[in-house]
């Protein structure tokens, strides 16, 4: 079977319609293609940064709170000594 179907699409880069012959082409032309590659290789540049800034951040974040939960159990490590220092009449 020879294939004399052309499917009419929309160009994901600038939506005009174009014919193609498969339905993989998102496309209207290379010149397209290569425009929305540059684009989505820009936007996955931008989450990688924001992504390295999110982990940065809470790298930042993640000793103050280990510390709070440290000094948390020290009070309360603090808390029960005392408690069992209280001379026993
Ligand atoms: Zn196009």
């Amino acid at each position: 079977m020879s294939s004399n179907i052309f499917i009419t699409k929309i160009c994901e880069n600038c939506n005009k319609p174009f014919t193609e012959r498969t339905t993989k082409t998102k496309f209207c032309s290379q010149t397209c293609a290569s425009k929305a590659f540059k684009i989505r290789q820009r936007q996955i540049k931008v989450q990688k940064t924001n992504d390295e800034t999110f982990l940065k951040i809470n790298k930042i974040k993640e000793p103050i709170k280990d510390k709070e939960f440290l000094s948390v159990k020290v009070i309360i490590l603090k808390k029960i000594k005392q408690n069992n220092n209280i001379p026993q009449t």
